[in-house]
């Protein structure tokens, strides 16, 4: 996701924050300060930190049961609507998914239940809060278990990015294939955003409006990776990688690179030594960088991509995908178990790969 930026990382995942995130953070400050000054503005950010220690928690809650089937999470991106945990790919049984999806809930309904114990010791009654939706007057522990109420209601809306659509998902998926039971979920979540925005307008509740929008566009890039998976399965990196495509020497000149570049369609170039074998991978915005900065005689070496990740060729589709998106790179070399360069993999190749998959009827 763009705007995005890494703060740390936990247990092997990146916590990442959204720059909405911190827009919301900043004009809640301010807010609070035209309201009661500095005082209020540092009660009012150490409650919105309170807020993403809490939603941080919630989304560990889904990343250590995913670690659990075996299921990693790169990173969670902190967004102003809530978390998003990344996994690397979906479990393998419904089940599995109906778990994930329920130990974050689970985690902020735990939150809740303790704040509001809490609050109850420390002699203030959570329950107006609560049903209040927080108000400034309540105390602090009586507003954190108001908040993760709150939370909780949100999540189990039955719509993706939503935990509630993932338990619908998986619900559905024990009864019908996986891009099924996701067009399902989707379209009710879609309808669910519908009704959301109508009423957001009526209301004028404008920040109602902007989840059911953050609910269309999720259902929508959930349904299109779903589908985009489907139709990869059983296909593996030697059927999808170009193989008819040139290479360059490492110690070729950039002008030399150049030429190679202007008389073919190919963007990506193999760097190949003398035996050949991969040392790197020179890209185009790579060739034109180095023509600028080193001149047209400095050597491919010097403006390639060195370690370029190779694939093998068995790599099934989804780790595939997986490495390309990783990597960063538009393209990586596809190596087999003798170290031999056989393919290039493109995310050209695969987009092509799945059109005429879809034109045959087989997604
Ligand atoms: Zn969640």
């Amino acid at each position: 996701m763009r705007w995005a930026y890494r703060i740390g990382r936990i247990a092997g995942t990146d916590i990442k924050v959204h720059v909405t995130f911190l827009l919301l953070v900043a004009w809640f400050a301010w807010v609070a300060y035209n309201g009661g000054g500095t005082a209020a503005a540092i009660v009012a950010t150490g409650f919105l930190l309170a807020l993403f220690a809490c939603v941080l928690l919630h989304e560990f809650g889904h990343i250590l049961m995913a670690r659990r089937f075996g299921v990693l999470t790169p990173d969670v991106i902190l967004l102003p609507i809530g978390g998003v945990a990344r996994l690397q790919r979906l479990p393998e049984e419904p089940k599995q998914e109906f778990l994930i999806a329920v130990a974050g809930p689970l985690v902020t309904l735990a939150l809740a239940v303790i704040f509001g114990v809490a609050s109850y010791l420390a002699g203030a009654d959570p329950l107006p809060a609560i049903r209040s939706g927080m108000r400034t007057g309540d105390s602090i522990l009586a507003q954190l278990c108001a908040l993760n109420v709150w939370l909780l209601l949100f999540n189990l809306i039955p719509a993706f990015p939503m935990d509630g659509g993932r338990v619908l998902r998986s619900a559905l998926a024990s009864r019908m294939p996986l891009p099924r039971a996701t067009r399902f979920a989707a379209r009710i979540g879609q309808a669910l955003a519908f009704l959301m925005a109508v009423y957001g307008f009526q209301a004028h509740q404008y920040l109602l409006v902007l989840i059911a929008l953050f609910v269309m566009l999720g259902a929508g890039s959930e349904l299109a990776s779903v589908t985009a998976r489907f139709a990869g399965r059983g296909v593996q990196v030697a059927q999808m990688m170009v193989t008819d495509f040139r290479t360059i020497i490492i110690h070729a000149t950039l002008a030399q690179a150049a030429e190679l570049l202007l008389s073919t369609e190919q963007r990506e170039f193999p760097v190949v030594d003398n035996l050949g074998r991969v040392e790197g991978m020179l890209t185009r915005d790579g060739l034109v960088r180095g023509l600028s900065e080193r001149g047209p005689n400095a050597i491919v070496a010097e403006a390639m991509v060195p370690h370029a990740p190779a694939v093998p060729p068995t790599l099934d589709f989804e780790h595939a995908l997986g490495a390309l998106r990783a990597s960063g790179l538009p393209a990586l070399p596809v190596v087999d178990a003798s170290g031999a360069l056989v393919g290039l993999l493109t995310a050209d190749n695969i987009a092509d790969l799945l059109l005429v998959k879809r034109a045959r009827g087989e997604a």
